[in-house]
């Protein structure tokens, strides 16, 4: 992984190349940023660099040290991650503080080339007992090493951490470079690209989860299913969130669902390139102008369900979902 073959962060790449060139490489980062958008990837780009035998300030690709990074074998690489309770990746687990001691020791044998380099993925998890013990390897990391913290919740770190390390802010993609990412890589239709891409918000991950995990179908189903309730249709109506409580990605598809009371309020407003579901453009076409306070109230009933759902909350699915259906789509007991 090169500087060159990251999508996007120009900016955040120029600033680490910049140091590089300089030979000013601060001993601890923090790459801050959404989610999904290739901060790791960068994290791993700067650490190919950094032991690249080439010197420049991007890595060769070609030289035994650039393929030993590419496989994740380089012996100046130390990565770690959240765990579960029995040890395995898990996003939503901990790091704690017997992975903390595994990189002290990694750290204390020095480097005779290169720089050693610590990439913490998901940070912000760092338990505080671990981060505690953390503190003093982030302010003197032992010469010739360098530790970079990667995360979404910058906000979640202890002060005393954050002020140990140089802040990288990463935006999130473009939405060009995510969409002809996707039509070049992905093979989407163009229309498609583009919905995905506002959809996922510059988050590459995400959009190519929403691929993977059939949600743009889905989204375009219950969308469908929805426009298509008229106010006699209470049985639709309440068959809709009873299959809607039964969806895995919930969260998701409510928040597509407000996309699409959105696209249909800027449409209204003749603001057509702001439309998110771009492949829906039909669909939206024959929705018409809806009434604007009507559309706004939907779109705010989709998020109110939505955190009425969700914790800490945790209001009953199928009811609010009925209610949230009645509501939006005009159905009503005659
Ligand atoms: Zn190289």
């Amino acid at each position: 992984m090169s500087f060159s073959s990251v999508l996007g962060h120009a900016r955040e790449i120029g600033i680490l190349q910049g140091a590089i060139k300089s030979s000013r490489v601060a001993h601890a980062f923090i790459f801050a940023g959404p989610d999904g958008i290739g901060k790791k990837l960068v994290a791993r780009a700067f650490a190919t660099v950094l032991n690249c035998s080439s010197g420049g300030d991007d890595s060769c690709g070609a030289c035994a040290d650039c393929s030993m990074m590419a496989s994740s074998i380089h012996p100046n690489l130390i990565e770690i991650f959240p765990v579960d309770k029995d040890g395995e990746k898990d996003p939503e687990g901990l790091i704690r503080i017997n992975q903390i001691r595994e990189v002290q020791n990694a750290l204390r044998y020095r480097v005779d080339r290169g720089m050693k380099t610590v990439i913490v993925d998901g940070a912000d998890r760092l338990v505080p007992a671990a981060a505690h013990a953390f503190l003093k390897t982030l302010e003197e990391p032992p010469p010739g090493s360098v530790i970079i913290l990667v995360t979404s919740k910058p906000s979640d770190f202890m002060p005393t951490v954050l002020s140990r390390c140089q802040r990288i802010s990463f935006r999130p993609l473009p939405e060009e470079a995510v969409k002809g990412f996707l039509v070049d890589v992905k093979g989407l239709d163009p229309n498609e690209a583009g919905a995905l891409s506002r959809l996922s918000g510059g988050s590459l991950a995400k959009a190519c989860a929403f691929i993977d995990d059939g949600s743009l179908q889905k989204r375009r189903e219950v969308i469908h299913r929805l426009s298509l309730i008229g106010p006699s249709d209470v049985a639709e109506a309440l068959k809709l969130a009873e299959d809607l409580s039964k969806t895995d990605g919930l969260d998701e598809l409510l928040e597509f669902i407000k996309s699409w009371y959105r696209d249909r309020i800027v449409a209204s407003e003749g603001a057509q390139h702001l439309v998110a579901n771009n492949d829906m453009q039909r669909q939206l076409k024959d929705a018409g102008v809806g009434e604007f306070n009507r559309l706004c109230s939907a779109f705010w009933a989709v998020e109110e369900a939505r955190k009425a759902i969700a914790p800490p909350r945790y209001a009953n699915k199928q009811l609010t979902l009925e209610v949230l259906v009645l509501k939006v789509s005009g159905a009503r007991f005659m």
